[in-house]
């Protein structure tokens, strides 16, 4: 989708520091961390946030939480992490394009 950074970030357009892709998803470093790992997973296709899930792109979203698992032993989240999607203005979500935050690498407080 025109103008959306996580679309361009798929795309190659705007660099990022990948850890996981394949031909529905990617994961790459988020640029403003709020811990040790912070990790963003995308699906390729364009959705704005989780009240954009239909059965049409319910693969996608599904195919991360499969990935989820295989993600945090590479990153070496063995003692747990925390996933967050925020949705909307009052979850603060800032990017358009339905994301998934995987943090971890400390004790994490409720609010980080
Ligand atoms: P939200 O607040 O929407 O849940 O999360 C958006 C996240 O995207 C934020 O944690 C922010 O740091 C991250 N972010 C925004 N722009 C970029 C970017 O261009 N590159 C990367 N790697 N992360 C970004
Ligand atoms: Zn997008």
């Amino acid at each position: 989708m025109k103008d959306c950074i996580f679309c361009k970030i798929v795309a190659g357009e705007i660099p990022s520091k990948k850890v996981y892709e394949d031909d529905k998803i990617l994961a790459f470093h988020d640029i403003n961390p709020v811990a040790p790992v912070h990790v963003l997973f995308v699906p390729k296709m364009h959705m704005g946030s989780l009240n954009d899930i239909d059965p049409s792109n319910i693969d996608y979203v599904s195919h991360i939480l499969e990935k989820i698992p295989e993600l945090v032993k590479t990153l070496g989240l063995s003692n747990g992490y925390r996933v967050v999607i925020n949705t909307g203005a009052d979850g603060r979500q800032s990017v358009d394009h339905l994301h998934i935050h995987i943090i971890g690498g400390r004790k994490l407080s409720w609010s980080f």
